[in-house]
């Protein structure tokens, strides 16, 4: 905690947890509680921003208030732009706790703060502009969120050495593309299918062969098809201009939206059995209307596509076999085309906006890199998608562990102080059981994926069983905290991970095929003979693009907090609040910023600051700023034993002091 002296003017609660007393979890959550009904929804731990989601807008961005609102923004933003340090913004919670909001905030924060003219404006407007894009397809209405993300972003935002923005550059992780083709009970498909078929022109529905009725789509569930509180047609027109302000030319849209309209097309195409006289079934297309459609809009021969639905081609030694596939099999190509060319989509509009929004490589200063993933789930019954959801939020709360409690811990050695090691939950033990390259879950999936012969969900989960518990074992000697729980209670193909945010169990039905996830090479030639440009160019079939996690050394923290389950506003609920206080270890996080000293500042400003209380000092001190600190805390008859000298910053044991002076200051 820094310089953040406006948190101890007029406050409500206590603005830092740091300063916290008595520090408990009742005084924690009590505090976050007065705060959040005095619409404060902001509370630091140092350099830790809590954020509660109010569930309501409220009146705080306004350009003058931003600073007021979001100090530690304000603090990256001008070390970023002062101090020449890249600065990284992470931002966790579970599902619904208000992280896009928040990492909204950041962006529009950026734009209010910094310059102007016109080509910044440009810049500004195309950075805030990509975010209704990319949420249309790549958000979607869950149990927990009706504006869901389904997927990982990471924006860095790059900076001239004056401190305006040049332009950004994004990178996506992992779309959940299995919801394409089938989504949980009252939970619904990508925003964008529901708004284009709710938004769009008669005449541009007719183009794409389109109805307005959802429930002609096999691919769109119906029990929660409209959402109270979203207006899909409204939405549309807004990704359309926003998509206009990004740069996209109005041919790619029309592109882009034939494609969204080839997915639904393809959810239609149903196959039936037709008996062979070897006994076997083959499948073919039941009815053809929905497949000519599906060619006309992408330039496919129809008697191409038809033919991929009902055989593959093996490649065995020299010699290419075609098997025939039955209406099982049929099912299961279709939906991969539709899983693949939806993501593939996804990425190709990432890349495209990454085209309009990057900078010029040579004039790039300095980055603020914001990171908002999908928060963890833990519904009753877990499936494929929340393992790697979970793997995601497990491994970033690990980023944040290391950077925050490590890093706090770092300082003091820097700082030459006298420091004696604080006890906190380290996760990495979890992330290794997932992670870990030789018998971590992940490698096992991949290896019984790749192990020719009857491969089922059940023999991975036998491996899983064996191997794990054995890690189990292994691992007990050390530490006695193994996080896969075998236990006779388990029900039938089923494991459990006890995660930092709590015990999940995981179904393993689907977790071969979805990690597979095969897409048969018929299919995807057919995809290629298409004329339709914007396909030809996603089935090139070769690597998808690896991405890399970056990450800029220091780094800002905003943890989001969900006041309540019913995505309501005004309504805290003590438990909730409290189960999430947990897992976030924020008490440890307050604890291990306050073992040693509270309070921190480098000596100028402190000097500046207090220098009014003491003779010496004031108004002006001829000499090292540290010397003057020195002079003026002997002064003000402070114990010797409340303070240390860093080399480059005073350290203050106990808030009291800090407070003590404050008031002082003010009298
Ligand atoms: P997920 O992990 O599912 O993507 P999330 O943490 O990104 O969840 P958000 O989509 O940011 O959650 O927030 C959920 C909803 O909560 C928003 O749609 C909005 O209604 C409300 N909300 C969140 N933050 C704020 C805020 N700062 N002000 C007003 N409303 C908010
Ligand atoms: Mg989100």
């Amino acid at each position: 905690m820094e310089v953040k002296t406006s948190l101890l003017d007029n406050m409500i609660g206590v603005g830092d947890m740091v300063l916290l007393e008595p520090l408990n979890e009742d005084s924690f959550i009590e505090n976050l509680r007065k705060r959040f009904d005095h619409n404060e929804i902001y509370t630091y731990i140092g350099s830790v921003v809590i954020s509660m989601n109010p569930y309501r807008s409220l009146p705080i961005f306004t350009p003058e208030k931003v600073e007021e609102y979001l100090p530690g923004l304000d603090e990256a933003y001008r070390s970023l732009r002062d101090q020449d340090k890249d600065q990284c913004i992470l931002i966790t919670g579970e599902s619904g706790a208000g992280k896009t909001e928040a990492s909204k905030l950041v962006m529009s924060y950026v734009a209010a703060v910094c310059g102007r003219g016109q080509e910044v404006n440009k810049v500004k407007e195309q950075l805030l502009q990509s975010n209704p894009v990319l949420e249309a397809f790549g958000n979607a209405k869950t149990v927990r969120n009706d504006n869901s993300s389904r997927f990982g972003k990471y924006m860095d935002i790059e900076f001239d050495f004056k401190g305006d923005p040049l332009g950004g550059v994004i990178s996506n992780y992992l779309l959940e593309k299995s919801r394409v083709c089938k989504q949980p009970r009252g939970e619904r498909n990508f925003h964008i299918f529901y708004q284009l078929l709710s938004g769009a022109s008669g005449d541009t529905l007719t183009k794409l062969k389109l109805d307005r009725d959802f429930s002609k789509y096999n691919y769109l569930s119906l029990d929660s098809a409209t959402v109270n509180g979203l207006d899909d047609a409204a939405s549309f027109r807004t990704v359309r201009n926003a998509m206009q302000i990004v740069g996209f030319m109005e041919d790619e849209v029309q592109l882009v939206l034939e494609l969204v309209a080839a997915v639904l097309k393809l959810g239609n195409i149903e196959f039936k059995p037709e008996s062979r006289v070897n006994g076997f079934d083959e499948s073919r297309v039941k009815d053809k209307n929905d497949l000519k459609e599906m060619c006309e809009l992408l330039g496919i021969e129809q008697s191409v596509l038809e033919r991929a639905f009902s055989y593959r081609t093996v490649e065995a030694k020299m010699e290419k076999v075609s098997t025939t596939l039955n209406v099982a099999q049929a099912y299961y190509a279709r939906d991969a085309l539709a899983k693949n060319l939806y993501s593939r989509l996804f990425s190709w509009l990432v890349t495209r906006i990454n085209e309009s929004i990057k900078a010029q490589a040579k004039t790039r200063h300095k980055v603020m890199g914001v990171l908002d993933i999908y928060g963890f789930e833990i519904f009753e019954d877990n499936s494929f998608e929340q393992f790697i959801i979970n793997y995601c939020n497990e491994k970033l709360q690990q980023i944040f562990i290391e950077l925050t409690l490590r890093e706090e811990q770092e300082e003091y050695v820097r700082e030459g102080i006298e420091w004696t090691n604080i006890e906190y939950f380290n996760n990495a033990i979890i992330c290794d059981l997932i992670e870990n390259n030789q018998n971590g879950i992940l490698a096992m999936l991949d290896e019984e994926c790749l192990r020719p012969g009857t491969v089922t969900d059940d023999t991975f989960l036998d491996k899983l069983n064996t191997i794990c518990a054995e890690h189990q074992h292994f691992e007990s000697r050390l530490s006695k905290n193994s996080k896969f729980l075998t236990d006779h209670s388990l029900p039938h193909s089923c494991f459990r991970i006890q995660h930092y945010a709590g015990k999940v169990l995981y179904r393993v039905e689907g977790f071969v095929d979805k990690n597979n996830d095969l897409l048969y090479r018929d299919l995807s030639q057919a995809m290629y003979k298409a004329t339709h440009s914007l396909m030809r160019q996603l089935f090139p079939e070769g690597n998808p693009a690896k991405v890399n996690l970056k990450r800029p050394p220091t780094a800002g923290t905003v943890l989001c907090i969900k006041p309540n389950d019913k995505k309501a506003a005004h309504i805290f609920t003590d438990s909730l609040v409290c189960h999430q206080v947990r897992y976030l270890g924020l008490m440890e996080n307050v604890r291990v910023r306050r073992a040693g000293y509270a309070f921190r500042q480098p000596y100028e400003p402190c000097l500046e600051r207090y220098k009014m209380l003491c003779k010496q000092t004031w108004p002006h001190w001829r000499g090292p700023a540290r010397d003057g600190v020195e002079v003026l805390l002997t002064d003000c008859s402070v114990p010797a034993e409340e303070f240390a000298y860093g080399r480059s910053k005073i350290f203050i044991r106990n808030p009291r002091t800090l407070f003590t002076l404050e008031e002082r200051r003010r009298a």
